[in-house]
């Protein structure tokens, strides 16, 4: 019986010796974690893949001395990038920033700078102070031109797009080394590629209201990307009031407008991470609106725990978060 048993397991190893298997990966990059299970012959492809997570934030983060970003915001006048990522996700920021109408708003690093969230020294800014930081911020100010670009005085802050732009490029990894079926995520933003076990992966959003390990409901995802933001990710509290990230470019003000979270899913992980970010501040009304104009999907969770989705949101939407009505 030993020798059969063994038989067959030697058999199943042959069978599966070089297919893909379950690799899996967690790390810490772009502030946040990234997490990846890939169906692939050897681990190697998640080295790669983190690699291009941090090389990536090497070039696009605004707070480490010497990235493109950083240099853009700090030497002044026209900065050549090193890489040729920066530019190209910059153009694509101020493409979605005239798209929004500003909601979404590449050049407000040096107001989300004044209110440190996210930092060890958040604090609430002066009004005074946030209307000169308006001022000097603002996309319209960016110039690009081919891999040169001059910020205009504001400063450059991708915190809302280089981790669904980070989805992009493992995309592309994952394609040129020809795997199939894996699940990405850096941090909020998560990409769905192919299939787990030949169904369609079934990916958590989380319920604001509760810890990170809690899911406000559940949606299967296949060759697509799903980016969430919410007030819940980064904020502090202060006299009793709370501050989170997400900034109004019109105010300078952490948006109070009534939403917890918003939901983007779409085949381009960049898209999905600014729409979040841009229905957000758009609000409910007004970020259904325009995402049902330009056919994007997305989800909306409100305060008082009322979800609504517009007409092209489906994906098996199971909710599983509890003392949530579905409006719509
Ligand atoms: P997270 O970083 O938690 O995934 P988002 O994708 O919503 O959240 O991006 C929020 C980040 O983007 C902020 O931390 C800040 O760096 C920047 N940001 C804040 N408000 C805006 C805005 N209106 N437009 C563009 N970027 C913003
Ligand atoms: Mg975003």
């Amino acid at each position: 019986m030993k020798k059969k048993c063994f038989a067959l397991l030697a058999c199943a190893l042959l069978l599966t010796g070089c297919a893909a298997q379950a690799q899996t990966q967690e790390g810490f990059a772009m502030a946040t974690i990234v997490s990846q299970t890939v169906y692939a012959p050897s681990g190697d492809i998640l080295a790669r893949n983190y690699d291009t997570v941090r090389v990536l934030e090497n070039s696009l983060s605004k707070t480490l001395p010497g990235s493109d970003i950083y240099r853009l915001n700090h030497e002044g006048g026209t900065v050549v990038f090193s890489s040729a990522d920066t530019a190209r996700v910059l153009e694509s920021c101020l493409f979605y920033a005239e798209q929004t109408g500003g909601a979404y708003d590449p050049a407000l690093g040096r107001v989300a700078e004044a209110w440190g969230i996210g930092g060890d020294n958040p604090r609430v800014p002066s009004e005074e102070e946030l209307q000169k930081l308006l001022a000097a911020s603002g996309y319209e100010k960016l110039r690009i031109d081919g891999d040169t670009a001059n910020a205009g005085g504001a400063w450059a802050d991708l915190g809302g797009a280089a981790k669904g732009y980070a989805l992009d490029a493992i995309k592309a990894n994952l394609a040129e080394e020809g795997v199939t079926d894996a699940l990405i995520a850096v941090g909020g933003s998560v990409y769905a590629r192919g299939k787990k076990a030949g169904a369609a992966w079934k990916v958590g959003i989380r319920d604001p209201f509760s810890g990170a390990a809690d899911y406000l409901a559940t949606v299967e995802l296949t060759d697509l990307c799903i980016s969430t933001s919410g007030s819940y990710e980064r904020g502090f509290t202060q006299d009793g009031t709370y501050y989170h990230h997400i900034l109004d470019p019109k105010t300078g003000y952490p948006v109070q407008n009534g939403l917890v979270s918003v939901s983007v899913i779409n085949e381009n992980g960049l898209l999905t991470d600014i729409y979040s970010t841009a229905l957000f501040v758009m609000g409910l009304e007004a970020g259904m609106k325009h995402a049902e104009e330009h056919g994007i999907d997305a989800l909306f969770v409100t305060e008082e725990k009322k979800i609504y989705r517009t007409d092209g949101f489906d994906y098996a939407f199971t909710l599983v978060g509890e003392g949530y009505r579905i409006e719509g």
